[in-house]
């Protein structure tokens, strides 16, 4: 069978859009949209949702949480070997931080076909949400010692 053909039998009873105008090109017999007059084709796609939003927040979490775990690693050390602890009221959002980076980090990758699954929405509200867990304590910390 020819791929137009493939195309015109998939048509006749699915809606599909267009992907340059957005038409409803469903019953089309000719490749090519009506309304802007890109040439079609049938092809073969991903049935998983778009990764950038999943993508973004997980470089996000992982870079702002790696640098929270690493400053809040040191000054344990630090304040350990030198037996000096700073004030936690300068220094409470870099261990909040640095211990909820590597939870909301696991629960990103490990819920990770739940959040795919989820509506645009909610998507949308946990990638926040996620991000907000770890960016804050790490603005937070940067507001308090300056
Ligand atoms: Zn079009």
């Amino acid at each position: 069978m020819e791929r137009d053909e493939l195309l015109a039998n998939f048509l006749r009873d699915h809606d599909a859009v267009c992907p340059v105008c957005r038409y409803n090109v469903r019953g089309l017999t000719d490749p090519v949209c009506p309304e802007c007059g890109v040439p079609l084709s049938l092809t073969v796609g991903t049935s998983e949702p778009r990764l950038g939003l999943w993508l973004t927040t997980l470089v996000v979490v992982a870079s702002a949480g790696g640098f929270l775990m690493i400053a809040g690693g040191a000054l344990v050390v630090s304040a350990v070997m030198y037996n000096d602890w700073p004030p936690f009221d300068e220094a409470w959002s870099l261990y909040m931080g640095a211990l909820l980076s590597p939870l909301v980090l696991w629960g990103w990758l490990r819920y990770r076909p739940r959040i795919r699954a989820s509506t645009a929405a909610a998507r949308r509200w946990l990638s926040l949400a996620a991000m907000a867990f770890v960016v804050l304590p790490l603005l937070a910390f940067f507001w308090l010692i300056v």
